[in-house]
């Protein structure tokens, strides 16, 4: 007999196809995880789940007494209660390396297209508003190139972000992680800093941290009121790093200059959201790795964790601890 697997919200087909040819495969999106009666039943009999944030805690794997594995289609897992899956010993996997430069390439853009308004001023051309030879001075924008990029979490994202920012922009780079990295310093002539020094030099503050209980709510009043009036923050990390009501405040208020931002507080954002009727704010809908090859890479390589794990093998992007 086949196992079964539930898929959740986003496998990319091929791989999907290829799954449900081992496996008894059944794929669920944008359900009430906690109380889909065909979720919570699917979820009693499977042995492995792959997808892209599920929410998992205590109560969902009480549903789920035979779960082996679990597989995100992602590099953040955030979405998971660690502790009660070791408790468990559930295995839980993500996906690394594989949208890397591309999560970099995201990040970086939002940089270049808030200091350059370019959202802003396609707006302006697509509706009839370029209408003398040469735009205004109210309408130009910020330099990147030969300014100074704070990143805060220098791991494998930050690095591809800094790699950009050295070689292709001459920008100078100050970094905080929990730990000073020699490597990068020589590669990138970066400079290490505590976070409060970083947020006072920055030109643009460049927030790429997992979520976790340190890093929740890491940027807030205090944090914005250190940055430059004429910073730029961008976000490409998780909502919650932020106290997004505080970025608000920072930003009515003039204490800095503009804001890029891929994730928010809650997703989808609300309407009413207030940073959706700013000029000086950038929003993308959490794309930070949404390209057909990468998301393709990502669906593969979360198939491999799963299969390992189903199999009872250790998979190589394993981030529980085994007992
Ligand atoms: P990574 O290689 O694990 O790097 C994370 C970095 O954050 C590390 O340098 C780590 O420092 C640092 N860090 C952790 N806790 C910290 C704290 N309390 N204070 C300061 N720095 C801290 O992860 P990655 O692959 O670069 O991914 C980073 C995150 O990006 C993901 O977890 C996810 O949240 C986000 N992401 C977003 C998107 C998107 O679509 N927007 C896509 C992919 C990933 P140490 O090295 O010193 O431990």
């Amino acid at each position: 007999m086949k196992k079964k697997v539930i898929a959740y919200n986003r496998v990319e087909k091929p791989v999907l196809e290829a799954l449900q040819k081992k496996y008894d495969v059944t794929f669920f999106k944008n359900i009430d995880t906690q109380n889909d009666l065909d979720f919570l039943k699917k979820l009693s009999e499977v042995e492995g789940i792959i997808g892209l944030e599920l929410p998992v805690d205590k109560k969902l794997l009480d549903h789920a007494p035979h779960l082996k594995i679990i597989s995100n289609v992602s590099v953040g897992y955030n979405n998971l209660d660690m502790e009660e899956l070791t408790k468990r010993n559930i295995m839980a996997t993500n996906t690394p390396d594989v949208l890397t430069d591309t999560v970099a390439d995201t990040v970086f853009g939002i940089l270049i297209a808030t200091a350059r308004r370019i959202p802003e001023l396609d707006q302006l051309v697509k509706s009839g508003g370029w209408i003398t030879e040469s735009i205004e001075p109210e309408y130009f924008g910020m330099d990147v190139h030969h300014k100074k990029l704070g990143i805060i979490g220098m791991g494998r994202i930050g690095q591809a972000i800094a790699k950009r920012a050295h070689f292709g922009f001459d920008m100078e780079i100050l970094y905080h992680s929990r730990s000073q990295k020699p490597d990068v310093e020589d590669k990138f002539d970066a400079t290490y800093c505590t976070l409060d020094e970083l947020l006072a030099k920055s030109d643009f503050v460049c927030l790429i941290t997992p979520l976790t209980s340190e890093t929740v709510g890491l940027i807030g009043k205090r944090e914005f009121q250190l940055m430059k009036k004429t910073a730029i923050f961008v976000n490409g990390s998780r909502g919650k790093t932020i106290v997004e009501q505080d970025l608000i405040d920072a930003l009515k208020g003039g204490q800095i200059a503009a804001a890029g931002l891929d994730v928010f507080e809650k997703e989808p954002i609300e309407r009413h959201n207030a940073l959706l009727h700013m000029k000086n704010v950038v929003t993308t809908p959490h794309i930070g790795s949404s390209t057909h090859e990468t998301e393709l890479k990502m669906s593969e390589l979360a198939a491999y964790n799963l299969e390992a794990g189903l199999n009872g093998q250790k998979p190589p992007n394993l981030v529980t601890q085994p007992l």
